[in-house]
């Protein structure tokens, strides 16, 4: 049950230090002997229950006269050969650079599947590197920390679609067989998380471009005046963190320092404004993105949306100053248009009119939070998934490849919040991305999952 995951990026990004993680440290003194021309360092690697041959390409910089491009795509391409993964590795503190975008085109045009990492990610110093890193094209990248052990978990999740584990094979063969019986879960992976715990509070993340209402919607919501509003940008504010119940179930604000920075019109600040967001998104379970129903979701709005969806997070959006709007029809036709447009991978994000300042409509808006985190911890049943498969098979079976057919063998769930379910298919990376989008879309109208993020995890099942 092994698979082999190599590290590739520039010099200095952290490889021999995430190495050293992965392979514990006192396996990462191999082959040093002198006069040995070392090629690469490998060491059994193991992280929260995978393991793995890992593989780094660090300190290999120094071997030739050749430029330092040529050199480092010889030694690339070679590892990547024998890799069934590549972890690209970029430093989040130095943002891309020039370099990392020449490896990040290498990778591209390669077979090897590549997990985008940005390393040095603890604290704050890491975020704007972090967001730099969507450019790459590469997916979102994954924010980890080599030194602090930060990020891991994520990893983990990254990884697991490679793993190659015979047993979880041959527990797929086992229920492939007793499709449509009552039997349920199949654990695979690491430890499902818990599902939905009515005690513990809702975290809710309220983010948005200034001077939309964020304050004055928290107050209203919570019924204190506890956070200062006011027409001036650049107002400061307290960071403050505000539980409060309602219909019997506990909510909690995460973190409002983000509301504390106004942004002037001025690029540097705005790329700030999202990297504060992406923060604030992350310890959240909903978040709510409020618009200004006089500017209907403008780019950043928009940028921030995707953000929330690309991190697994559930999105409700309240289009605030409802009370000033005349033509709301026009307007709400407004809203749905630039949703169709900018969000229509993701059918049925809540919307919701309010206004803040008058306090209306702030009840729907919490029974759509509750709504969309309901979806985020729903848990499908594998034998319910699996005669929904069956049937999509039948009826839009996916493409040839050179003349053969894919074989998808099974599914199940294996996390919630957000829903993540593990497809298992002869071969996973022959799958085209069109398919894959086309079964999360039948997924959610079948299985009702409207307005939250679903992943589809593709793992290797002969
Ligand atoms: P390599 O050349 O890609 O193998 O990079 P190294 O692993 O040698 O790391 C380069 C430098 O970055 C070293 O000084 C490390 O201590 C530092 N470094 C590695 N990982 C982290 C991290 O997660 N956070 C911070 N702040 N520094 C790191
Ligand atoms: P924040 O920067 O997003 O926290 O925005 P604030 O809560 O400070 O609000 C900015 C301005 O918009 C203030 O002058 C508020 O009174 C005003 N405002 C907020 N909500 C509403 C609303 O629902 N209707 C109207 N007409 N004005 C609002």
């Amino acid at each position: 049950m092994s698979f082999t995951v190599v590290l590739v990026g520039r010099p200095n990004v952290g490889k021999s230090t995430l190495f050293n993680r992965l392979a514990g440290k006192k396996l990462a003194l191999v082959d040093d002997t002198p006069g040995v021309t070392r090629d690469w360092r490998a060491a059994p690697g193991h992280v929260g229950g995978l393991s793995f041959t890992v593989v780094d390409t660090a300190g290999l910089e120094d071997v030739s006269d050749d430029s330092l491009e040529a050199r480092m795509r010889r030694q690339t391409e070679r590892a990547l050969d024998r890799a069934d993964v590549a972890l690209f590795i970029i430093d989040a503190r130095a943002g891309v650079t020039p370099l990392d975008r020449h490896f990040a085109n290498l990778l591209r045009k390669g077979r090897t599947p590549v997990v985008l990492v940005a390393n040095k990610a603890e604290g704050k110093a890491g975020m704007p590197g972090l967001y730099e890193a969507f450019e790459l094209g590469l997916g979102e990248p994954l924010a980890i920390s080599a030194e602090h052990g930060e990020g891991m978990a994520d990893l983990v999740q990254a990884l697991m679609p490679y793993a190659k584990e015979d047993d979880a094979d041959a527990e797929a063969q086992a229920a492939a067989g007793s499709i449509g019986s009552e039997e349920d879960e199949i654990p695979i992976g690491d430890q499902p998380e818990p599902e939905e715990d009515k005690a513990k509070p809702i975290q809710i993340a309220i983010v948005g471009r200034p001077n939309v209402g964020k304050s004055t919607l928290l107050n209203s919501l919570v019924g204190e005046e506890r956070v200062l509003t006011g027409p001036e940008a650049g107002m400061t504010r307290d960071a403050i963190s505000v539980d409060w119940t309602w219909r019997d179930r506990r909510f909690k604000l995460v973190d409002t320092a983000g509301m504390r920075r106004r942004a002037r019109v001025d690029e540097k600040v705005e790329k700030l404004a999202v990297a504060d967001a992406l923060r604030v998104i992350r310890m959240a379970n909903v978040v709510i993105l409020v618009v200004d129903a006089g500017q209907i979701l403008d780019k950043q709005d928009l940028t921030i949306a995707r953000m929330v969806i690309s991190e697994g997070r559930s999105l409700v959006i309240a289009v605030n100053k409802w009370d000033a709007v005349e033509n709301r029809a026009l307007a709400l036709k407004q809203v749905e248009d630039k949703l169709e447009a900018a969000l229509g991978y993701i059918k049925g994000v809540k919307v919701v009119t309010i206004s803040a300042l008058k306090g209306q409509k702030l009840d729907t808006l919490l029974d759509a939070v509750l709504a969309t985190y309901t979806v985020w911890n729903r848990r499908i049943p594998t034998s319910q998934l699996n005669r929904w498969l069956e049937g999509v098979l039948d009826h839009h079976p996916p493409p040839l490849i050179e003349g053969r057919r894919l074989k998808i063998r099974y599914m199940t769930q294996v996390k919630t919040r957000p829903p993540t379910l593990a497809l298992f298919v002869n071969k996973p990376l022959d799958l085209p991305e069109s398919y894959q989008r086309y079964l999360i879309a039948d997924l959610r109208e079948t299985f009702d999952l409207p307005g939250v993020p679903l992943r589809l995890l593709l793992r290797k099942g002969k």
